[in-house]
């Protein structure tokens, strides 16, 4: 497979049709985040509930205030954390820039600056913002890969960018910044300390700020999901954390390397899927740091409520 260039891309939003398209946290689908039309083919394509918001990427600060209003807590966390994998739930400037779809009908944006060299030419040569939820179809992990991208939902889209593997392997982390209050609505490769040094503590999503579309069973590969698992059962197989657990094959990260393992999740998860095994069992993993983002995409692919 054979990406198209980032001009091409481009020409593709132009005319209502949807991208495919890297970002470091894992590949999106991506359309014209003032077209309805064009952003209600998202929603089929993935078979996304309508109720769930999507992120617009933009190609910097200065655009994302121009859709956003950016108290002073929003702007310091943009500058901290853009371009890269943080994204600002805001109160909406303008209606018309990320239509209403886009937004699930809320008075509320999120926006971010990906931080792909490639999402950014994209960005940057259709001038506009895009929209991009993850390019797997509703419920299923995120692809990580140009490959798993395309057979996910490349029968949708118009043009399609390579951007190689995603460096960082799961989605960004979402925070809002609504009436003077940031809250923590997804865990993401921003850890909560990272964001702590910025802004001070961080309410929890259930602190007044919900968050649509968090549903419970998401992120899951066809076999079920076993998490926190010491040892494989027969017939599962055994994606591993640390020295010495299971399969080199089939370790998240050999060295227990939090990084390592969240760019491994997503890509292990669908490779031991394709085996047909009884189950997936997963390693415990640390819940510091990153491990907070790797320990909810697992509750959520093992059936859990986060
Ligand atoms: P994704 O599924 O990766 O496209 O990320 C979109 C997620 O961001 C949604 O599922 C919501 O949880 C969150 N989100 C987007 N817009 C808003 C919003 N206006 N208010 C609260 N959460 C939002
Ligand atoms: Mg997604």
């Amino acid at each position: 497979m054979t990406g198209d260039t980032p001009e091409i891309a481009a020409e593709a939003l132009k005319t209502g049709r949807l991208v495919m398209l890297p970002t470091e946290t894992v590949y999106g689908l991506a359309a014209d985040a003032s077209n309805p039309q064009a952003v209600a083919r998202i929603f089929e394509a993935k078979g996304r509930p309508r109720f769930n918001p999507l992120i617009a990427h933009v190609a910097n600060g200065l655009d994302a205030e121009s859709i956003a209003v950016f108290d002073e807590r929003a702007r310091a966390l943009a500058e901290a954390f853009w371009p890269g994998p943080l994204t600002i739930v805001a109160p909406v400037r303008d209606r018309e820039r990320v239509c209403d779809l886009a937004r699930a009908g809320l008075d509320s944006v999120a926006v971010r600056v990906p931080g792909h060299p490639r999402a950014r030419a994209v960005i940057a040569a259709f001038g506009g913002a895009v929209v991009a939820p993850s390019a797997n179809r509703s419920g299923r992990p995120s692809p990580t890969t140009f490959d798993d991208a395309m057979e996910e939902t490349g029968q949708f889209v118009g043009a399609a960018v390579d951007g190689g593997p995603c460096a960082v392997g799961v989605e960004s982390t979402v925070v809002s910044v609504l009436d003077g209050v940031v809250a923590l609505l997804r865990p993401g490769s921003v850890t909560r300390e990272e964001i702590e040094a910025v802004v001070g503590p961080l309410a929890e999503s259930g602190q007044g700020h919900r968050s649509p579309g968090r549903l419970a069973l998401h992120y899951a590969p066809d076999a079920p999901v076993r998490i926190e698992a010491e040892t494989a059962n027969e017939g599962e197989v055994l994606l591993g954390f640390g020295p010495g657990v299971g399969e080199a094959r089939w370790s998240l990260s050999p060295n227990g390397d939090l990084r390592e393992a969240a760019a491994n999740l997503f890509r292990l998860l669908r490779e031991a899927d394709r085996t047909r095994p009884v189950g997936i069992a997963v390693s415990p993993i640390p819940h510091k740091g990153l491990g907070e983002a790797i320990n909810d995409r697992l509750r959520r692919a093992a059936g859990f409520v986060g």
